[in-house]
């Protein structure tokens, strides 16, 4: 434990359970509302829909055009949308691609927002908002872009495909292994991201096996909201450095990204980390980017970045772009260093601890 911390709370109110997205009404209510705009993206508009429906006069439309790193040019025209319903808040269902809609939307105008989270990545409990523009990602930071309340219903998580689940549930254990070697780390959010690599490491294998199965699921958004959580409140590094390089230099996706980096990042850091890591050790064993890699490749993860359509070239470029802008890292982050971390994770190979 540091000698010194700071733990900053994050003001959010979490309904948790099955059957809570019954709950929609009485949340819009309490948050002083009456006139929802219901947000999603195209493949989730029968969800969006059925809601508006369940949601009567209070939901006053929908705009199911969500779509992947929040493209400015989408978000102008649900700004219009909202302003032509004459809504006075938003109900975001879906996984991060729609709850980054409903953050840039608030964070333009404020409106109050609800999320529906079905998928485990995160971003319901975050005050980040990452947003497209002219092919260039950016992102912002503000207390207006955290979701006034999140509505976790493992029902909604039922559909969601074996392989997403498990790429989803990998991106949020890539939140909490950097959150325990964060700079800002602290007991609390130490303490999350050990619980949170518990509850996925113990429900993604089950719901590999039966994605019907309403205790792992339940298990998987429990631990995705602690994961959540500490991506919200400390800073991450290598990784999530990495994998923000990958998807803006290649429109790599997202959670494969995280999915298949995980464990390569895990193995560079951990000989740094160690002592900061020992809860992810316990649970994944002390060759961490090994047994992080054994465990992903048992759940059927994807492994390799060349399945992603990277080139060996474009690691060279990935790596030269990663020495670019230095921030926190538990290692030494170096050109050479990254470039042979990156080509173990482009053949699909074990990571070997270094
Ligand atoms: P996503 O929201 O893009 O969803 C992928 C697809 O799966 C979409 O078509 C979606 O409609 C569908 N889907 C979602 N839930 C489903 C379900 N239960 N059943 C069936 N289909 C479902 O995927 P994601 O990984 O959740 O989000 C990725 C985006 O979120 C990226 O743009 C990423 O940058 C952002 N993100 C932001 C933060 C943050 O804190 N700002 C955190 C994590 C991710």
């Amino acid at each position: 434990m540091p000698d010194i911390f700071i733990y900053n709370a994050s003001p959010c109110r979490v309904i948790f359970g099955s059957g809570t997205l019954a709950k929609v009404a009485e949340e819009i209510a309490a948050l002083g509302c009456s006139r929802a705009l219901v947000l999603s993206t195209p493949f989730q508009k029968p969800d969006a829909e059925m809601l508006a429906e369940r949601l009567g006069n209070l939901a006053v439309g929908t705009f199911t055009e969500a779509a992947m790193h929040t493209p400015v040019g989408v978000t102008e025209k649900a700004m219009a949308a909202y302003t032509a319903a004459d809504a006075d808040c938003v109900v975001a269902v879906g996984g991060g691609s729609t709850i980054g809609l409903g953050k840039a939307i608030a964070w333009r105008n404020d409106a109050p927002q609800i999320v529906v989270a079905t998928t485990y990545a995160g971003s319901e409990v975050t005050d980040i908002l990452g947003q497209t523009e002219n092919g260039k990602k950016s992102t912002v930071r503000d207390a207006r872009i955290r979701p006034e309340t999140v509505i976790y219903d493992p029902d909604l998580t039922l559909g969601l495909p074996v392989a997403m689940s498990v790429t989803s549930g990998l991106n949020a254990m890539a939140h909490a292994v950097e959150g325990l070697y964060a700079p800002d780390a602290n007991p609390v959010t130490s303490l999350m991201a050990v619980e949170g690599l518990r509850a996925l490491k113990s429900a993604l294998p089950r719901i590999v096996e039966d994605p019907d199965n309403a205790d792992a699921r339940s298990s998987a958004l429990y631990g995705s909201w602690l994961c959540g959580i500490v991506l919200g409140s400390v800073a991450m590094s290598l990784h999530h450095k990495l994998c923000h390089t990958l998807g803006g230099a290649f429109d790599t996706p997202h959670a494969e990204t995280h999915a298949i980096l995980l464990p390569h990042t895990a193995a560079y850091n951990a000989p740094a980390a160690s002592q900061q890591l020992s809860g992810a050790i316990e649970l994944f064993g002390g060759d961490l980017g090994g047994g992080l890699h054994d465990f992903a490749r048992s759940i059927g993860a994807p492994l390799s970045l060349r399945d992603l359509g990277l080139t060996p070239k474009d690691l060279a470029v990935a790596a030269e772009m990663a020495v670019q802008n230095p921030y926190r890292n538990p290692r030494e982050v170096t050109r050479d260093g990254i470039l042979n971390l990156l080509t173990r994770a482009h053949a699909g190979h074990r990571p070997i601890a270094t």
